[in-house]
C-alpha cells in the first residue's frame, strides 16, 4: 500500500484509532435523530491517507468517507429536526473534500518541488563535471606554460648562442650584410623570449599564491614612482596622485597593475610634459574607483574593447615598442580582485583607465 514504508510507521496506530473512531460515530450516528457526523474526523483520516503517499488510499478513503455519511443520514430515524441533519452530513461531506482538494494540490505541490530538486541536482552534478573539466583544463594550461617556459626558451637560447658565435668567428671583415642580418636575428630571438616570459606571466597570474590583505596605494604609488623613476626624467614627465585608499588586494599585483597603466601613460605620450594623474573616488562603503589618466594620444572609441585581449596593439614595435601583454595583465589582475576594468577617451585628448578595487571591510 505504501512507497515509503520507513515515514509511514509510525502513522500505522493514528490512522487505526481514526479508522475505529470514524466507525463509532457512524454507527453512534446512525442511531440518533439529530445525526453527529463529524466531518473533522473523516478529514483526518483523509490527510493522514494523503499522509501515506498512495493516491488510491487517498482516493478510498475520500469515498469511504463520504459514503459513511450519506449512509449515516439514510439509517439514521427520522427526527424532528431533519434540515439540520441535511446540514449536518452536508458540512462533513464539504469537509472531507475540502481535505481531499488540499491534499491533492499538496501532492501536485510536492511532485512540482520533486521535480525542481531533480533539475537542480542534476545541474548540480553538470557543474561538478563542469568544474573537473575546467580544473583539468587548468592543469594542462599550467604544464603547457612550463613547457613554453623551458623546452622554447632553450632553443632560443641557443639560436642567440650561435648567431654570438658566428659573429665572433667571422671577426670584424666579416660582411657587414652578414652581420646585420645576424644582429637582427639575434634581436628577433631576444624579442621573441621576452614575448615568452610575457606570455608566462600573464598565464601564471591567478595561479599566484599571494594574500589579500590591505594595500595601501600610497606606499604602492610611491614604489612604482621610484621604479619608473628613470622614465619620468628621461621623458620631462609629471606623476601625482591623491591621498589613495586602502584596498582589500594582492600587493605585488596592484603594483603591476598600476605600474603597467602608468608606463602606457608614458609610452603613448608625444606631450613636451607627459602628465599623469591618479584619482580616486569611492563608488560605496565597500568599494573604490581608481583611475590613471594621461594627457597623451588617446585611443579611438571603436579600439577601446581590442585593447585588453592579449597581443592586441594599435601600433608597430617601430613606433611604440610592445608585445601587446600588458593590458591583458592588467584585466586579468583586476578581474581576480572581482573589479571591473576600462578605458574613457576622446581619441585626442589622452586616456583615463579606471578600474574598481574593494575596501578591506569586504572579503574579494
Ligand atoms: P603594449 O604596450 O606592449 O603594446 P598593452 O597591452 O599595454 O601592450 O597595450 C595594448 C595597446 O593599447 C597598445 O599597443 C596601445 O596601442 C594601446 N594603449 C595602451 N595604453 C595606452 C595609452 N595610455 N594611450 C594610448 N594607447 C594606449
Amino acid at each position: 500500500m505504501s512507497n515509503d514504508n520507513t515515514t509511514n510507521k509510525p502513522l500505522l496506530p493514528v490512522y487505526g484509532i481514526l479508522l475505529a473512531l470514524n466507525v463509532a460515530i457512524f454507527l453512534f450516528d446512525k442511531t440518533i435523530a439529530l445525526g453527529v457526523a463529524v466531518g473533522i474526523c473523516h478529514a483526518g483520516i483523509v490527510w493522514l491517507s494523503h499522509r501515506w503517499r498512495d493516491r488510491k488510499l487517498l482516493n478510498y478513503t475520500v469515498t469511504a468517507g463520504i459514503a459513511l455519511t450519506i449512509l449515516g443520514y439514510l439509517l439514521s430515524p427520522s427526527g424532528s429536526a431533519e434540515w439540520m441533519v441535511i446540514l449536518n452530513r452536508l458540512l462533513s461531506i464539504g469537509c472531507i473534500i475540502g481535505v481531499a482538494t488540499l491534499c491533492h494540490s499538496n501532492r501536485r505541490n510536492e511532485q512540482v518541488l520533486q521535480q525542481y530538486n531533480q533539475q537542480l541536482s542534476e545541474t548540480s552534478a553538470q557543474l561538478k563535471t563542469s568544474n573537473e573539466h575546467l580544473h583539468d583544463k587548468n592543469l594542462q594550461l599550467e604544464q603547457f606554460t612550463y613547457m613554453a617556459s623551458h623546452d622554447l626558451q632553450s632553443p632560443l637560447r641557443s639560436i642567440c648562442g650561435y648567431n654570438e658565435l658566428l659573429l665572433e668567428t667571422l671577426g670584424d671583415d666579416a660582411d657587414p650584410d652578414i652581420r646585420h642580418w645576424l644582429k637582427n636575428s639575434n634581436a628577433v630571438a631576444e624579442n621573441m623570449q621576452q614575448l615568452i616570459k610575457d606570455l608566462l606571466r600573464f598565464a601564471k597570474l591567478d595561479q599566484e599564491e599571494q594574500p589579500f590583505e590591505p594595500v595601501d596605494l600610497n606606499q604602492t604609488l610611491a614604489l612604482v614612482s621610484q621604479s619608473l623613476s628613470k622614465t619620468i626624467a628621461d621623458k620631462n614627465a609629471e606623476l601625482s596622485f591623491e591621498d589613495m585608499p586602502v584596498v582589500t588586494a594582492k600587493a605585488a599585483q596592484m603594483q603591476q597593475l598600476l605600474q603597467n597603466l602608468i608606463t602606457n601613460g608614458l609610452k603613448y605620450n608625444e606631450s613636451s610634459v607627459p602628465q599623469i594623474k591618479i584619482s580616486c573616488e569611492p563608488l560605496d562603503a565597500n568599494s573604490w574607483q581608481i583611475c590613471v589618466a594621461d594627457n597623451g594620444i588617446g585611443i579611438n572609441s571603436t579600439d577601446q574593447d581590442k585593447i585588453f585581449k592579449p597581443f592586441r596593439r594599435l601600433h608597430n614595435n617601430e613606433t611604440y615598442p610592445g608585445n601587446g601583454i600588458g593590458l591583458a595583465c592588467c584585466k586579468k589582475i583586476v578581474d581576480i580582485h572581482g573589479g571591473k576594468l576600462w578605458v574613457e577617451s576622446d581619441g585626442k585628448n589622452g586616456c583615463r583607465f579606471c578600474f574598481t578595487m574593494q575596501a578591506p571591510s569586504t572579503n574579494p
